[in-house]
């Protein structure tokens, strides 16, 4: 069947997003891949082309509602799976240098495959629990902004992402539109490590009208070495 491009660009210039056909040959060499893996592989559960634009592509690019991009230069995506939001983000802001990480080595596998034939650079795939490089002093308090979707509750989520962003950085999560409940049940969570809600944006993708919402959540110090806490502990006992 064929792919309905002019849809996936509309939908870029809703957001304003500019694109050259270059970048957008990417993202379809990367439907590509994503289709044809995961014949093999459970990547995702959505595979049609318009569906995988609105919900995937567009629901991962659309951290531009709550971000300037031109002036985030490092990004690190926290469980990223198949690469989501952070291959769609690097394939349209090639400026910025993205870390994925995911503690499923195959999907890691998978995102070093479409690293290399999409022939993207300034960009790497670890394979690894978040509480882990979260220790390590080559990612921790290294980047701009810590993006995740789809990964744990609000108050686990905060213990893995907040310890990559430096201070005066953000933790961008993702999550689905009714999230209120959630956000208070992690507040306490997201004082002791160092954070503040700076604003949650809540919006709806443009054909599903499915109901989406960013929390945008500031780190106002450096972190106490305390966190994060070992493997596991974050989920299992969340603060
Ligand atoms: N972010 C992607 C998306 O929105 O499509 C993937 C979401 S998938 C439901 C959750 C992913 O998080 C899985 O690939 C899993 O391996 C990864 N994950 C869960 N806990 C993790 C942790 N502590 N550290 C790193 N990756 C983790």
């Amino acid at each position: 069947m064929d792919k309905n491009v002019d849809n996936l660009k509309n939908k870029l210039n809703q957001l304003s997003i500019e694109y050259s056909e270059s970048q957008i040959e990417k993202l379809l060499k990367y439907y590509e891949m994503l289709i044809e893996k995961n014949k093999v592989m459970n990547l995702t559960a959505i595979t049609e082309f318009d569906e995988v634009v609105e919900k995937h592509f567009i629901d991962s690019l659309s951290i531009v509602r709550v971000i300037d991009m031109e002036k985030v230069h490092s990004i690190i995506d926290i469980g990223t799976g198949a690469g989501f939001p952070g291959i769609p983000v690097k394939i349209m802001f090639p400026h910025i240098k993205v870390t994925l990480v995911d503690s499923l080595n195959k999907r890691v596998n998978f995102l070093n495959e479409v690293i290399e034939n999409l022939e993207l650079s300034d960009i790497e795939a670890y394979h690894g629990r978040a509480e882990d490089y979260g220790r390590d002093k080559k990612f921790r308090e290294k980047y701009d902004v810590c993006v995740s979707r789809a990964v744990a509750n609000l108050a686990s989520l905060s213990e893995y992402c907040m310890p990559f962003v430096k201070p005066d950085g953000y933790f961008i999560s993702y999550k689905s539109g009714d999230c209120e409940e959630e956000i208070d049940n992690s507040k306490n969570a997201i004082k002791i490590l160092s954070g503040k809600i700076e604003k949650v944006e809540k919006f709806s993708l443009p054909d599903s009208e499915i109901s989406r919402s960013f929390i945008k959540i500031k780190k106002i110090k450096n972190l106490s070495n305390k966190y994060p806490r070992k493997s596991g502990i974050p989920s299992r006992n969340p603060l």
